[in-house]
């Protein structure tokens, strides 16, 4: 999508940090990380909110959490806790409308969230 922030970044017409990426999602390192490991995963697919979720996306996400869990292992967080986080809409704390995953580890997080 044209005016999408993260499309463009999946796009490679805004620069990131990636982390990874394959025909269907790309991962890289949040610009205001919140803990020593914050990066967000995102579905190369637009998709607004959690809310726009179809059937035909079921295969894509389980890939996106897959993914996810192969990066916490790689980052050595899968023995020290991680947090995997998704806001959707803005009473939540989502501020782009493209769906996507923040993967946050290397601190402990308090329960329940703010
Ligand atoms: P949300 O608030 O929608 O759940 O998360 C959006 C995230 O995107 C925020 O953590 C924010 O720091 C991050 N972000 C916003 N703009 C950019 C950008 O241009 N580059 C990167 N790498 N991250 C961004
Ligand atoms: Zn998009």
């Amino acid at each position: 999508m044209e005016n999408c922030l993260f499309c463009r970044i999946a796009a490679g017409e805004i620069p990131s940090r990636k982390v990874f990426e394959d025909d269907q999602i790309f991962a890289f390192e949040d610009i205001h990380p919140q803990a020593p490991v914050h990066i967000l995963l995102i579905p190369k697919k637009h998709i607004p909110t959690l809310n726009d979720l179809t059937e035909e996306d079921r295969v894509l996400l389980g890939h996106l959490l897959l993914a996810a869990s192969r990066i916490a292992r790689e980052r050595g967080l899968d023995s020290r806790g991680f947090r995997l986080n998704a806001n959707c809409l803005e009473s939540a704390g989502q501020s782009v409308f493209h769906v996507h995953f923040h993967l946050l580890g290397g601190r402990p997080f308090g329960w329940p969230p703010g």
